[in-house]
């Protein structure tokens, strides 16, 4: 989606620091990290919102994605947290969807 910002940043037009890619799936660094290690991972297909989402092994695969990124930075053990928001109540700002990683120290505060 050409004015789409993640699919920007898929297709080289805007620069991302890249942790991971592969021919489905991108995972960079988040710009305004939250904590010491926050990185996301998106699909290369533009899906909009998890509403849209239909495919389970996508969907499954970011997921895995972060999980073993988390294990090679090194902080899978100590612990991390992983969200995805959906439209305006969940705090979605990119309509493109995206795992956020959260990890390198504790979380503060409990979902929302
Ligand atoms: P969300 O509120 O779930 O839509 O989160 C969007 C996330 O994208 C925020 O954490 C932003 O800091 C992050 N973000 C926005 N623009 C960029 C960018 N150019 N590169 C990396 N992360 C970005
Ligand atoms: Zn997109």
């Amino acid at each position: 989606m050409t004015d789409c910002l993640f699919c920007k940043i898929i297709a080289g037009d805007i620069p991302a620091e890249k942790l991971y890619e592969d021919d489905r799936v991108l995972a960079f660094k988040d710009i305004n990290a939250l904590a010491p290690e926050h990185f996301l991972v998106i699909p290369k297909e533009h899906i909009s919102t998890p509403n849209d989402a239909d495919n389970a092994e996508l969907m499954g695969e970011l997921s895995l994605t972060a999980t073993r990124i988390a294990k090679e930075r090194g902080f899978a053990e100590s612990g991390y947290r992983l969200v995805m928001n959906c439209n305006a109540d969940g705090g979605q700002v990119v309509f493109h969807i995206h795992l956020h990683c959260l990890g390198g120290r504790k979380m503060t505060s409990p979902i929302g």
